[in-house]
């Protein structure tokens, strides 16, 4: 039973989408406890990791934060996609281009992973710049549900940056999602 409970299990999770998006801040917030004060343009692949305690199980959850550029793809992307055990598609609540550009990513995602069936999440980030009284220029929750359904992904929308972390007897605090399956 100890050897159970120390084992550590690593989950290697890839967070894709459209640059500008919020994937570095998102994966630094998850990894780090707080949204950074600046980030450098991501080059190529960084990860990130973090440990988790479920029910007494020691889990790695590993970031996989990518950028977008042509060249680093081409050489990269099928070792990227290598026993994934989950996929982040990331997009900007008030950039309907990000959103629309979901597509061409969900289809490398399909290229790539030929025979593996990997969990895919829909993250609609930068909730706290939504703007309810406009509608225009913003990616709605419907639209947002709908289109998961479409994919079958379940959809969250995020925050990398509000609201503030709370501590919670010492230890940093998770970011809050807001989710519909
Ligand atoms: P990436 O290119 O997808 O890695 O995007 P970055 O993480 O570099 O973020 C791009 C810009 O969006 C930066 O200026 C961040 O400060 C900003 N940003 C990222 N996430 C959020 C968020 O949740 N809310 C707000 N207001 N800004 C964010
Ligand atoms: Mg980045």
């Amino acid at each position: 039973v100890s050897s159970l409970l120390t084992r550590c299990r690593t989950f290697k999770v890839l967070v894709i989408g459209d640059s500008g998006v919020g994937k570095t801040c998102l994966t630094h917030r998850l990894c780090a406890g707080q949204f950074p004060d600046r980030v450098e343009a991501t080059i190529g692949v960084d990860f990130r990791e973090r440990l988790l305690d479920i029910d007494g199980e020691k889990i790695k959850l590993q970031l996989w934060d990518t950028a977008g550029q042509e060249r680093f793809r081409k050489s990269m992307v099928q070792h990227y996609y290598r026993n994934a055990h989950a996929v982040l598609f990331v997009y900007d609540v008030t950039c309907p281009a990000s959103f629309r550009g979901l597509i061409s990513w969900i289809e490398e995602c399909r290229q790539n992973s030929l025979g593996q069936e990997i969990p895919r999440f829909l993250v609609g980030n930068k909730s706290d710049l939504r703007d309810p009284s406009r509608t225009e220029g913003q990616v709605s929750q419907e639209q947002a549900t709908r289109f998961a359904k479409v994919h079958g992904m379940m959809f969250f929308e995020t925050s990398a940056k509000n609201p503030p972390l709370k501590r919670v007897n010492g230890q940093r605090g998770d970011m809050e999602v807001s989710y519909q399956r």
